[in-house]
């Protein structure tokens, strides 16, 4: 294992940064089990960090910063059976590009991926990750099974069928509970999209929103600020042959639209703002893709332009009134916005800390070029959402307490009581989740 004394860590978006007293790299469970142990018999803080892509400090500690990269093998694959498709355990630490590449290897891949790949399987499920599909639940309903070192240096082995309660917290535990050594995932067989991409008028999306989100595997779509247009992208699941982007084309949209034009286009924006409208107009200008590729590959795209982003889910339902309203709190706050405004949707699930727990979810995220003042737009936000029971994403910036949260999830006081139970003295606290859940010794019901 290796070890580092006091240093610093930042976060991918550059907003959060911390000095843990001490950074380690467990390579083996083992050695995660002794680290957890030495650090509580010391009375410090330990953290779990996966790669560092949250925009909160949920990360962030000034006791043991647990670094996950070290530890990301794939240990076991069990092949599907008649009842239930295969089992894939793995390290915690994997990142998702890496799992996608060796689940690919084996015929297999993830259900379903939210918009980037480079997110650990740990950090991204702790957080609950998601994609877009309303048959499809985030990435924490994929594991099955996971191994949980918790504050004692215990080892629990959570399932369905074994301990379902602390299983139910865990899947989506906020590294609160403890930290996750391995993870089981439930993989279909590999899969093919069809991607369409192209813009269509917001208001046409929003009048067609059910067909668009019954009809289609993965519909999601990005309204831009400034105009009356959105990006849609339908990915359907197909036999067809792969018919990917030639790898220029690939290039141009991913890369040099996506992220080095559009780059620009935020420096321009945040130097004079003024021009932003008029600079969004260009944006939906950027024509029609239609390809067939690997599934990650569809799912996932490169983001260069470093920004820091606010993600509400709300009921399903709820989705076209609640963008509406952010339509025109954009208008009235007189400061121009140049990210598009993205919008997915979800299955719900019986997590009990999941954004989408007991109910069929619409998200919708709202983003700032790095550095940009983010007050007024976040907060009108979060105050929209709050009308429709609002559950912001644990990830990303939002400004909510324990007291704000408690009656947004129904099984609340459970979580506290398996936090309470596995971490009495708060070994894996801090400030954010101080905040977020309350202390873990008196964490209330
Ligand atoms: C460019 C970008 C795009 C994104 N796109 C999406 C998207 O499409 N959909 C979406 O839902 N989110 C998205 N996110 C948010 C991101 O998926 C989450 O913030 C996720 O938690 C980041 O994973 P990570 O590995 O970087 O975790 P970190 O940020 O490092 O950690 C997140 C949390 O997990 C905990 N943790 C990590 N490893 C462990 C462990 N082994 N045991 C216990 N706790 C652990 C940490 O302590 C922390 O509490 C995006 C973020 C960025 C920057």
């Amino acid at each position: 294992m290796k070890l580092a004394e006091r240093s610093s860590w930042t976060n991918w978006g550059g907003n959060q940064a911390c000095a843990p007293a001490r950074i380690a790299r467990p390579t083996s469970e083992a050695e995660l089990v002794d680290l957890v142990k030495a650090a509580a018999a010391a009375g410090q803080r330990v953290k779990a960090v996966g790669a560092g892509h949250s925009f909160t400090s949920i990360a962030c500690t000034d006791g043991v910063l647990v670094d996950m990269s070290g530890y990301g093998q794939v240990l076991g694959v069990e092949p599907a059976t008649a009842d239930r498709p295969a089992q894939v355990t793995v390290e915690a630490g994997i990142k998702l590009h890496r799992l996608s590449d060796e689940l690919d290897a084996r015929g297999l891949a993830l259900e379903n991926m939210g918009d980037i790949d480079r997110q650990s399987i740990s950090g991204a499920t702790q957080t609950g990750t998601h994609g877009t599909g309303l048959r499809f639940g985030n990435l924490s309903t994929q594991i099955t099974a996971m191994r949980l070192v918790t504050a004692d240096g215990s080892v629990l082995d959570l399932s369905a069928e074994r301990d379902r309660d602390t299983f139910d917290a865990a899947r989506v535990g906020l590294g609160a509970l403890g930290v996750v050594s391995t993870v089981t995932l439930a993989c279909p067989p590999a899969f093919r999209l069809h991607a369409v991409e192209e813009p269509v008028p917001v208001d046409d999306v929003l009048r067609d929103l059910d067909d668009l989100v019954g009809a289609n595997d993965h519909f999601e779509f990005y309204w831009v600020p400034h105009t009356r247009w959105a990006l849609t992208k339908r990915n359907e699941r197909t036999d067809a042959a792969a018919r990917p982007r030639p790898a220029w084309r690939e290039w141009v949209d991913d890369v040099a639209l996506q992220n080095v034009a559009f780059g620009a286009l935020c420096r321009v924006g945040r130097r004079r703002p003024a021009l932003i409208p008029r600079l969004a107009k260009i944006i939906p200008s950027t024509g029609r893709l239609d390809y067939v590729d690997r599934s990650d590959r569809v799912f996932t795209s490169p983001r260069m332009v470093r920004f820091w982003e606010m993600e509400y889910a709300v009921p399903r339902e709820a989705l076209p009134e609640a963008l509406n309203r952010v339509r025109k709190l954009v208008d009235q706050i007189g400061v121009p916005i140049s990210f598009p405004v993205e919008v997915r949707v979800a299955a719900a699930d019986d997590i009990w800390l999941s954004t989408a727990h007991g109910r069929e979810t619409g998200y919708i995220a709202v983003h700032v070029y790095r550095g940009t003042p983010y007050d007024a737009y976040f907060s009108g936000v979060e105050a929209i959402m709050a009308d429709y029971g609002g559950r912001p994403h644990w990830g990303k910036m939002h400004f909510q307490r324990a007291e704000s949260l408690v009656a947004r999830y129904p099984r609340w006081a459970d979580f506290q009581q398996v936090r309470r139970t596995l971490d009495p003295e708060g070994t894996f606290g801090n400030p954010y989740l101080d905040r977020v859940l309350g202390l873990a010794a008196s964490a209330s019901g």
